[in-house]
Formats: structure tokens, C-alpha cells, sequence
């Protein structure tokens, strides 16, 4: 068993750039189970039995499977940031499960095992290497393993060359590549680490409020990525931006109070009785 949950422990790594032949475990369909979880900060639940399933589309083209793109709303407090803390490892369950694929126990894993497992999370704030260029803050991203060692810039290893040529074709900062990151927009931040994210190549990718403090005319831009990120990737993504949500969503899980509230289309989620109530008002 142990040596199932453990990436480290005889996976092999067929190459940078292709996926790791015996990575997470979809045949089933999930890429993400979530049962029963509770999350206690002393005598206060943020997750209250929480139980959530993100499907993992078909798994058979090279580049990686269709995902599913998951939206979760809810109230601030309602746990959605927690949610992601125990995806990533950086909060523990108090109680139940978590498993990523059939094969990775997320409670039993480090955070960096789990990174290395392939789940990417972008934080609410970004966090960007401000004096450095956008092409070193992405080369800063790639694994530890597929940096080059001696002269960091002079000769990329092709593998980490591919990797950064699709992440900046994704996030379209090409003509940016040799500026400071500094001198971004606060968007183009945003999407600078969503490419940062794309470097380790992720299967699952976690977005907390990507559009928060955003133009329009950037959140359409980042809704556009995320659904060129859906096709090759699954999608977590949790916002209050409803037009953005409405442009994206497939499925919707609402949470309030640490418990899921409700889930559907947008739509549905919208007209649900518990929803007005306790989320959208009246
Ligand atoms: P959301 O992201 O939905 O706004 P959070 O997951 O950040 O909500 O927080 C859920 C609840 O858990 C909040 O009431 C918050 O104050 C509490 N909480 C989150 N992290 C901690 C922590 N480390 N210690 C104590 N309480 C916390
Ligand atoms: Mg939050």
C-alpha cells in the first residue's frame, strides 16, 4: 500500500513533457474523491462532512485527458479556500478522505509530493518574482530536474524549452518574455502564474478567485484560458465573479458553512431555494 501512495517510491518518469506512466489513477473516471472530510480549527468546522467527486475525462491522448472544469461559489468563510488547502496537503482532514485518482492518499502525502503527483494551485494573491523576467519566473517554475544546472539561461533543455514555448503561447505574454515581471499588469501577473503552474505540467489545476482585481476586458481574457487550459487539463476554480463563472461553468457546487449547499448548472444552482437564502440573498 505504502508504496502505491508514495510518487517518490519506483515511479517512472518516462520524460519531461509526457505523461508519467504510472502517474494518478483515473480508469475510474474521478480524478478527485473527497469523502466525509471535516476540517476543525480548534472547536470550529470550516469543512463539515464534506463530500465532493471531480470527474477526469477520457484518458487516452498523449497530451493528457479532457477534464472536467469545476466553479464553487460560496459566501467568504463558506470554506472554499480550505477546500483547496486539503487538496494541496497544507491543511490536514480532521476527519475523512481524500484521494487524487484511485492511487494518491492526499492526507498521507507532502505537499510537494503532491505538486509532483500533478496538482497545480494558483493562489488568491500572486506571487511572482517581481525583478525577475516573465521567462525566468516561468524557467523558475520547470521541476528542479529539468532546469540546467550550470548556465541557467544559456541552454535549456529542449524538454524545458517545449514546456516553456506552450506555457507562453497559453498565457500570450510572448512579447513580454524579457521584461520584469514587476512591470506587468496586476492580469498579467495573474497569468504569468497560471503559465508558472503550467511549467510543472499538472493534471489537476486549482485557481482560487483567478479574476479577482481584474479588468473586464482581462477576465474575459482569462476566462478564454481557462477554457483552453479544460481542454488538456482539469479544473478547479472558485470565484464570485458570476459572469465569469456563467462564461466558463459546467458544473457548479456551492458551499456555505463548510458543506455543499447545492450543485448543477449555473443556472439551477441560481434558482435554488438554499442558494438565495444563504448565498445570492433574497
Ligand atoms: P472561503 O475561502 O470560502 O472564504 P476559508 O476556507 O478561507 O473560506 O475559511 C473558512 C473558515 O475557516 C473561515 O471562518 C476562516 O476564518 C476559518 N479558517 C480558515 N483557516 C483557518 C485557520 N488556519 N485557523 C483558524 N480558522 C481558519
Ligand atoms: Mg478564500
Amino acid at each position: 500500500m505504502s508504496e502505491i501512495l508514495q510518487p517518490h517510491g519506483g515511479h517512472a518518469t518516462e520524460g519531461y513533457g509526457r505523461p508519467k506512466e504510472q502517474g494518478a489513477d483515473f480508469t475510474h473516471g474521478i480524478a478527485l474523491y473527497l469523502e466525509k472530510v471535516s476540517v476543525w480549527f480548534d472547536a470550529f468546522r470550516a469543512l463539515n462532512d464534506l463530500s465532493l467527486y471531480i470527474e477526469e475525462g477520457e484518458l487516452r491522448c498523449i497530451i493528457g485527458p479532457n477534464g472536467e472544469l469545476r466553479c464553487i461559489i460560496g459566501p467568504n468563510g463558506a470554506g472554499k479556500t480550505t477546500l483547496m488547502d486539503v487538496i494541496t496537503g497544507k491543511t490536514r482532514p480532521t476527519e475523512g478522505t481524500a484521494f487524487f485518482g484511485q492511487n494518491y492518499d492526499l492526507a498521507k502525502m507532502s505537499t510537494e509530493q503532491i505538486a509532483e503527483a500533478g496538482i497545480g494551485r494558483k493562489f488568491q494573491k500572486p506571487t511572482v518574482f517581481e525583478n525577475f523576467t516573465v521567462m525566468e519566473n516561468l524557467l523558475l517554475a520547470a521541476p528542479k530536474d529539468k532546469r540546467v544546472k550550470k548556465s541557467f539561461f544559456s541552454k535549456l533543455d529542449p524538454d524545458a524549452q517545449n514546456a516553456l514555448d506552450e506555457s507562453l503561447t497559453q498565457i500570450r505574454l510572448q512579447e513580454f518574455i524579457n521584461k520584469p515581471a514587476g512591470l506587468l499588469s496586476h492580469g498579467q501577473k495573474q497569468w504569468l502564474e497560471i503559465g508558472m503552474l503550467l511549467m510543472q505540467r499538472p493534471k489537476l489545476i486549482l485557481l482560487d478567485e483567478p479574476v479577482a482585481g481584474m479588468t473586464d476586458a482581462e477576465t474575459e481574457r482569462t476566462a478564454e484560458l481557462c477554457l483552453e487550459l479544460k481542454k488538456n487539463h482539469t479544473l478547479v476554480v472558485v470565484e464570485h465573479d458570476m459572469s465569469f463563472i456563467d462564461t466558463i461553468s459546467e458544473k457548479v457546487t456551492v458551499l456555505a458553512q463548510g458543506a455543499i449547499l447545492a450543485e448543477g448548472t449555473l443556472a439551477e444552482v441560481q434558482a435554488n431555494e438554499d442558494v438565495i437564502e444563504k448565498y445570492l440573498g433574497r
